[in-house]
């Protein structure tokens, strides 16, 4: 961990001792109406890092309420049982075949649900050497390689599981064209339900931060036919939230699962803005 974000972490802990999160809340609610729950997001869980997952796993199960995703919008859209503060819907990114020895068993041994997004690209991938190639060229990755579609099918015809779009080679969206925005958006759509006989209700964008999320991204997925999108913009789902920019955690196995319940209740969103604006500063 760097410096500056062992610095960010001690901060907010010590939001959360404070109480921070439920003035929070609070005026959140008065804002911006009902919160419906946030949602978390993983990428790769390591064999070696499955034990902290599982911590992780314990601390949403005890104080949180893991809900599927399609739960989560279904109440934030008007449209199904209600969600509320304590619900989290767990999301993970890109298409790893390590999922099924690590995440796969930790989720069910748990009964969590999750939404798998997916790179078609990266599970087309055949070859060892073309996967490494993906996972470093387009996800930025140390070399790691992808499920295959079988994979995919069994999870998606899992009760517990659904799959989600994530683009086809995972650009930086906000360094590309519209049309080559639209095509990668309807393109991973169409792949995923080809293999899988399912069609994706979600989508996650590459990267999430505000700029890889340029508004031709937006247009594209809601034109597209996807109920919801999903930005890395720590916050909840609020009854104003928009359902194409819509918040999720980046979270990772090493949090403790102090760090993970802070982010959870909110704790880290009214002080991430001036922290982003004084890191602007230090750079
Ligand atoms: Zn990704």
């Amino acid at each position: 961990m760097t410096p500056k974000a062992a610095v960010r972490d001690r901060l907010i802990r010590l939001a959360d001792r404070l109480g921070v999160d439920s003035l929070y809340r609070a005026v959140l609610g008065r804002h911006s109406g009902a919160l419906n729950g946030r949602v978390l997001t993983f990428h790769e869980i390591a064999p070696e890092e499955v034990d902290a997952f599982d911590r992780l796993l314990d601390l949403l199960v005890s104080e949180f309420d893991p809900v599927p995703l399609g739960t989560l919008v279904d109440s934030f859209r008007g449209d199904g049982p209600t969600t509320g503060p304590r619900s989290v819907a767990v999301t993970f990114d890109d298409g790893f075949d390590s999922w099924l020895d690590t995440v796969v068993p930790s989720l069910r041994a748990h009964g969590v649900p999750a939404t798998f997004f997916l790179t078609s690209g990266f599970v087309d991938a055949e070859t060892t050497a073309e996967m490494h190639a993906f996972a470093r060229e387009n996800l930025r990755l140390s070399p790691t390689t992808s499920l295959d579609w079988d994979d995919v099918a069994a999870l998606a015809a899992d009760p517990l599981f659904d799959i989600g779009g994530h683009t086809r080679t995972h650009p930086d969206l906000g360094a590309v064209s519209p049309d080559a925005i639209e095509a990668e958006v309807r393109e991973d759509r169409d792949r995923i339900e080809a293999a899988t006989g399912v069609v994706p209700r979600f989508f996650a964008y590459p990267f999430g931060a505000p700029w890889n999320v340029p508004a031709a991204a937006r247009a594209a997925v809601a034109a597209s036919g996807y109920d919801a999108a999903f930005t890395l913009e720590p916050g909840y789902v609020t009854a104003r939230s928009d359902p194409y920019l819509l918040p999720r955690d980046g979270s990772e196995p090493t949090f403790s699962p102090a760090l993970l319940r802070a982010r959870l209740r909110g704790s880290y969103d009214p002080i991430k803005r001036p922290l982003d604006r004084i890191r602007s500063y230090v750079r």
